[in-house]
């Protein structure tokens, strides 16, 4: 068997309207869901002779990895009896940081194992990615997404028209659960019905392939916990706003500060202007569908 590689693309939030828990402990959202063209890859090859289990490499990543679940899980649910594997991650989305890193590299493992065994079944591989965490589903094959339930909800967004990201992540780590307990200690959930209105706004916002709703629907419930948690992202926020971002916001649960603007070229600028920054700011632009197929040594897309 040769190598087989897929591309994970990191995923940004555009907006993020924060509802109240749910009886499984999670939290009801609303939230537009959008990959850029910043991906780990992921390498596919037998597990070395004698191995009687399948392997997860991922250099800067310490403990159990979401993938390595993602390999139980597809084995148990789809019945897969094939020898071992390894899985090789090269990272490039920083870890820990709002942009589904480990998400990502789960989705695109699934999608390593359905070519490995040939089994294309949607519904197995939508059942692994449910149980392995919320944000998996978005990431079996990333587009953009309207998402909702727990984020496990997806309804297909036309794609936007281009547009540029100001990505600046944090020295610090943030655990997705600590800032939901946060919002929950700022009594930051909206209610069902308001839940309910933001969705159908964005849904017609977003419609015709606008790059991004107007302001007042761009807005993430998530920001005031990670701000409390880490108080100089408000800072961060005002750098990117200075830095001539359209919108200024923290992304998924923090601590990365994402600027958009209505171009590559124009978000490249504020990263270059915000250069003294450690670690160093970067521009993308939306990861598309179409540019799926192949890998390449600096993890951007190839067409
Ligand atoms: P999300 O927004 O999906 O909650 P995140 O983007 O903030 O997550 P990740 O980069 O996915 O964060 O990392 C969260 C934790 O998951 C890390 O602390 C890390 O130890 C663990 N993890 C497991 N597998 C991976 C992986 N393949 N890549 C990154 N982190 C992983």
């Amino acid at each position: 068997m040769s190598a087989l590689r897929e591309l994970a693309p990191a995923k940004i939030n555009l907006g993020l309207t924060l509802g109240p828990l749910r009886d499984d402990g999670r939290h009801r959202l609303v939230t537009v869901m959008q990959p850029v063209a910043l991906c780990d890859s992921l390498e596919l090859v037998p597990a070395e002779l004698g191995a009687s289990e399948d392997q997860t490499l991922c250099p800067g990543v310490e403990g159990e990895n979401l993938v390595d679940k993602a390999v139980a899980g597809f084995r148990a649910v789809s019945g897969w009896r094939g020898a071992p594997l390894r899985i090789e991650i090269s990272k490039k989305i920083p870890v820990a940081a709002g942009m589904a890193g480990g998400s990502a590299d789960a989705g695109a493992a699934l999608r390593l194992l359905s070519r490995v065994s040939g089994i294309a079944d949607e519904d197995v591989l939508m059942t692994v990615a449910r149980d392995l965490g919320a944000d998996v589903p978005g990431q079996l094959q990333p587009r953009r997404y309207l998402a909702s339930g727990a984020g496990e909800e997806l309804r297909a967004l036309p794609e936007a028209a281009p547009f540029g990201v100001l990505v600046v992540p944090s020295e610090r780590q943030l655990s997705t659960a600590d800032v939901f307990a946060e919002a929950d200690r700022l009594g930051l959930a909206r209610s069902v019905a308001e839940l309910e209105s933001r969705q159908a706004e964005l849904v017609g916002a977003l419609a015709a392939g606008a790059a991004f709703a107007p302001t007042e629907l761009l807005v993430n419930d998530l920001e005031p916990a990670a701000v409390s948690l880490a108080p100089e992202l408000a800072w961060t926020l005002d750098e990117v706003r200075s830095a001539g971002a359209d919108h200024a916001l923290v992304c998924g649960s923090g601590p990365t500060v994402i600027g958009l603007f209505g171009d590559l070229d124009r978000a490249r600028g504020a990263a270059l202007a915000l250069s003294g920054r450690t670690p160093a700011p970067f521009a993308v632009e939306p990861w598309y569908p179409t540019v799926m197929p192949s890998a390449n040594s600096d993890g951007a897309a190839s067409a």
